[in-house]
């Protein structure tokens, strides 16, 4: 399987350095499309079929509507984006107000779907609002990527048993669970006998992390590309 971190800032995140969240499955299958990872997608020249999204907080979706656009004047067929309950709301608000896009959207509180030969399903997370996990199969590997969620979430922990690779998000160095999200000090404590990539970074505290990940547990950056 091949993953390639489009972006891996958090929302707290300013400027180019990392830009929001957004990660490609075998150029296909779209996890996240934050602000600025649709201008590094566009580079890409790729065109995914599919976008799913973990919940509606603006760093996690708001970069596919300048997508949509760029979609419609290339004559590319509609992105299939499988969302949390609220997305299509968004959008045909963005429709009214005179913007030509479109995108065949499926909502569901537990989206899931199937694209060639990839099996994607979600299970609930723990974040501040209503947020799902992805887990994504294509035969041969596992992966769960955690969205935004705090740790230790039961359905995470009980789902990440059986997977190749865990993308989790880490988004302080020692406890941001008031705001829903994961230290690395808890990936350390929960996850250090697994394969793991951390992202969901803030640029502000990036080396905080890193070196007390101090190379044990990979922290993406963007345009990291790698085969599992
Ligand atoms: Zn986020
Ligand atoms: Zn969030």
């Amino acid at each position: 399987m091949k993953i390639t971190f489009i972006g891996t800032g958090a929302g707290s995140s300013l400027g180019l350095k990392r830009v929001k969240s957004s990660i490609l499955i075998n150029d296909k299958v779209l996890l996240d499309l934050g602000p600025g990872a649709e201008l590094r997608l566009e580079d890409m020249s790729t065109h995914p079929k599919a976008l799913f999204i973990t919940h509606l907080h603006v760093d996690h979706f708001n970069g596919v509507f300048d997508y949509l656009v760029q979609r419609k004047i290339r004559q590319i067929p509609d992105l299939e984006i499988y969302s949390t309950k609220g997305f299509l709301e968004v959008l045909n608000s963005y429709i009214r107000v005179g913007n030509n896009i479109s995108a065949k959207v499926y909502e569901s509180d537990l989206p899931r779907g199937k694209i060639d030969d990839m099996e994607i399903y979600s299970i609930q997370a723990c974040h501040s609002i209503y947020a799902v996990s992805y887990i994504i199969s294509d035969g041969n590997t596992k992966v769960l990527y955690t969205g935004d969620t705090k740790e230790p979430c039961n359905t995470i922990l009980e789902n990440v048993k059986d997977v190749d690779l865990i993308i989790h998000e880490t988004t302080c160095v020692n406890d941001c669970s008031a705001w829903g999200h994961t230290s690395i000090k808890q990936i350390f404590e929960l996850f250090s006998n697994k394969r793991i990539i951390a992202t969901h970074i803030p640029v502000e505290i990036e080396e905080k992390i890193i070196s007390f990940a101090n190379n044990k547990i990979l922290i993406a950056s963007d345009g990291l590309s790698l085969n599992v």
